[in-house]
């Protein structure tokens, strides 16, 4: 249990939470904090509120399905990488407008940069 500068509060005032001990061996102890949420009738500090916990979890899980999204969207866009560059390619060789030709150009010079 950490250094305490003064006598813990009454059961009856504090978390209902049960929390792990610092020390080396697995062991547990009633969390100290005065309780300032009361959910179904039990107390709990501001940390261990299951609402706030079930909302930093689905905080968290969002963060991870964005991540999960963004490397999907990488991967896709790698994966038809070498299907455009293709493409690009034949549009450069075949297109009688010079603008096009330009743009095609650059965007086939600036893909194999990266190469
Ligand atoms: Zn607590």
């Amino acid at each position: 249990m950490p250094y305490r500068s003064s006598a813990p509060l009454p059961y009856e005032v504090r978390c209902q939470e049960t929390v792990r001990d610092l020390g080396r061996w697995p062991s547990y102890h009633r969390c100290e904090r005065k309780g300032v949420v009361e959910r179904e009738g039990k107390l709990y500090c501001k940390q261990h509120d299951p609402v706030t916990a079930e909302n930093a979890q689905k905080e968290k899980m969002a963060v991870w399905d964005a991540n999960m999204e963004a490397q999907r969207i990488t991967a896709h866009k790698l994966a038809t990488w070498d299907m455009l560059l293709e493409a690009l390619n034949k549009v450069y060789d075949t297109t009688h407008d010079p603008a096009i030709e330009l743009i095609a150009a650059d965007a086939i010079d600036k893909a194999r940069e990266t190469r």
